[in-house]
């Protein structure tokens, strides 16, 4: 089963994917998380896509693109992929067709987490990680259970936050959400495989929601 998680930035893909990935033994292909590596690594894609993710823009298609072809050649012995954060634009969504269909296989379903932008800067600026674990949290609504420990690994003191996570840059997120991502919410319903989800609430109940609508459409 291969899965597209569509949304704005701070929607919830990165929390509902973590946790669809266990529950039907999935892999998670983030891009956005290949590039924070690419990054720390300072390999020649992360120093080209540092400045780019810093303002909120898009990295080019042919990079990403790249990252992902690479992910699926490795496959290995997996029941499929959950796509966080791609494909973004029209031109990742046709090449992400033909690269699962080089390897015989379908996208299932992609589902559209939907949130009130006024929402989503709340979300942004409070939302931090374990570095050890990659565990996510945030402020208000998901604190660590003991301050400064990972819930999960017990790391101590190894939280960070991301540094794109910030009003200036959510803006240019979001128009480049709206113009070159939202496009595709057509495109995949054209394709009768997009499911709509309301992107607030508990992390539980979105995610009740989400399998629901897998358990209705498999
Ligand atoms: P994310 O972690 O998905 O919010 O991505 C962080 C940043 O990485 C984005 O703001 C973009 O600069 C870049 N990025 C991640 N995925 C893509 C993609 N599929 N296409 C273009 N840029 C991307």
């Amino acid at each position: 089963m291969n899965i597209i998680l569509l949304g704005p930035p701070g929607a919830g893909k990165g929390t509902q994917a973590r946790v669809l990935c266990e529950k039907y033994s999935l892999v998670q292909l983030s891009t956005g998380d290949m590039l924070r590596e690419a990054k720390k690594a300072d390999s020649e894609i992360g120093k080209r896509a540092a400045a780019i993710m810093a303002k909120g823009e898009l990295v080019t298609d042919d990079v990403v693109i790249g990252l992902i072809e690479d992910k699926i050649a490795e496959g290995g012995n997996v029941e499929g992929f959950i796509f966080d954060g791609f494909p973004r634009t029209l031109g990742q969504a046709d090449a992400l067709e033909e690269l699962l269909m080089k390897t015989g296989q379908n996208l299932d379903h992609v589902i559209e987490l939907f949130v009130d932008d006024n929402k989503l800067i709340e979300r942004i600026t409070g939302r931090f990680t374990c570095s050890s674990c990659g565990e996510l949290y945030h402020k208000a609504t998901k604190p660590p259970k003991e301050k400064g420990l990972c819930d999960i690994c017990g790391a101590a003191g190894s939280f960070k936050f991301r540094q794109d996570d910030n009003e200036d840059s959510l803006k240019t997120r979001l128009l480049a959400y709206y113009r070159d991502t939202s496009p595709l919410i057509g495109f995949y319903h054209a394709k009768k495989i997009l499911r709509k989800i309301d992107g607030l609430g508990s992390i539980d109940e979105i995610q009740k929601n989400i399998k629901n609508v897998i358990g209705k459409f498999n």
